[in-house]
């Protein structure tokens, strides 16, 4: 007699992360899986006709008890983000993404859901530790003091806590990684929520069908990351899922690059030079960061290992077929080049408040002895 496999639901999974994990449980066999994003369905990155998909907002109870409801495991990837330039520019909407993991942990909860996964991120890390391009890589430690990035980082350090004090005080199993710079293919790769390495293949595409071969690069090039390809994320995600692991632990690569580095892959892909031009006023985020994988690799002997070249000729390749399904040559030039963007999901009074935009915030409100200043 065959037994009924547990029900998983996946929250995001309209999205990049989100799509390639229900892709991947249901290749290695999953035939539960309840699919759930805010996006509608045309906008989902990966869509599975087999699989139970809705359109739902997350950010209401009520919508997050139909995604719990009989759930045995949760995977929580839902969350209004994207590269530095939106966090940056939509700090509020960010941080009102704490809506939607608090509402999926209480209805996860009320609904006897037995494991939690919560996705949250490098950008919780104290920002007095990544001033330099010669960064030391980030250890879970050094989260606090906190001084995370501002908007984005908050929600992210305070709903890591909520994981943990469901789990402590309710006994629901949360577990919590956090991410560093995610990319692959099926991703965000135009419009302003692209992240470095999707938005640089793009420029670089661009430029080649152009003919213009120059690329814009925020910040001077100097600055530092790892990126994760998308297949080690999702591995490190069912790792970690399944694993004893009860703090926060990261989830990234150590291949240590600079911008400029990640420009001359992406261009020995394409196989072509082109000039570089530096926009020094663009957001660049933090100088340096890396993920220090001591702690990963000592409870599960695993870390992410795809390299960045092998991951950007992927992904290089799948976004060079969607620009040429969706894009006229004639809009090549302005791929070329990044806007900023603003949030998807306008909110009364959203605009800004022109002040307190350029305030370095920072440094607002921290209190003496933390050094910020
Ligand atoms: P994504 O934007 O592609 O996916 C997030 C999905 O959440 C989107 O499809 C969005 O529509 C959905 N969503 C937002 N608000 C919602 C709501 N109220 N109800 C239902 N769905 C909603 O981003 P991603 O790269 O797949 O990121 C997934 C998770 O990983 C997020 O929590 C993100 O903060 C985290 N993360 C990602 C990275 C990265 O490099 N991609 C790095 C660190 C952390």
């Amino acid at each position: 007699m065959s037994r009924v496999q547990p029900l998983i639901t996946v929250a995001g999974a309209g999205g990049f992360i989100g799509g390639a994990l229900v892709a991947d449980l249901r290749a290695k066999g999953h035939t539960r899986i309840r699919a759930i994003d805010i996006k509608p369905f045309d906008h989902w990155y990966q869509k599975f006709d087999d699989v139970e998909s809705h359109t739902l907002d997350l950010s209401l109870l009520d919508n997050c008890r139909i995604a719990a409801e009989g759930a045995h495991t949760i995977y929580n990837l839902a969350a209004d983000m994207g590269g530095m330039g939106f966090i940056e520019n939509n700090k509020a909407l960010c941080m009102l993404s704490v809506l939607t993991n608090t509402h999926m942990l209480l209805a996860a909860q009320e609904a006897g859901a037995e494991r939690f996964f919560f996705s949250s991120s490098a950008c919780v890390y104290n920002a007095q530790k990544q001033l330099d391009p010669n960064v030391t890589a980030l250890a879970e430690a050094d989260a606090y003091p906190a001084l995370p990035e501002d908007g984005y980082g908050w929600e992210k350090l305070f709903s890591e806590r909520m994981c943990r004090h469901f789990r402590e005080d309710f006994g629901i199993q949360t577990r919590v990684a956090r991410f560093h710079n995610v990319y692959g293919p099926h991703g965000t790769w135009r419009g302003g929520r692209e992240k470095a390495p999707a938005a640089i293949c793009r420029k670089v595409i661009a430029a080649k069908a152009s003919g213009d071969h120059s690329i814009e690069i925020w910040g001077d090039g100097t600055q530092t990351r790892s990126f994760m390809y998308i297949d080690d994320c999702i591995d490190g995600i069912l790792r970690i899922m399944h694993s004893e692991i009860l703090e926060p632990v990261n989830l990234g690569s150590s291949e240590l690059v600079t911008i400029n580095r990640l420009v001359d892959i992406a261009e020995g892909v394409a196989g072509i030079k082109l000039q570089r031009h530096y926009k020094l006023d663009a957001p660049r985020g933090v100088a340096g960061r890396n993920s220090d994988n001591r702690k990963i690799h000592g409870y599960l002997g695993w870390e992410p290992s795809i390299s960045l070249r092998d991951g950007i000729a992927a992904t290089y390749a799948w976004i060079e077929g969607e620009f040429r399904r969706e894009c006229d040559p004639s809009e090549a030039k302005s791929l070329a080049s990044s806007g900023f963007s603003h949030g998807s999901k306008p909110i009364p009074g959203d605009g800004y408040v022109a002040q307190s935009r350029h305030m370095d915030t920072w440094r607002q409100g921290i209190p003496a002895g933390y050094g910020a200043g």
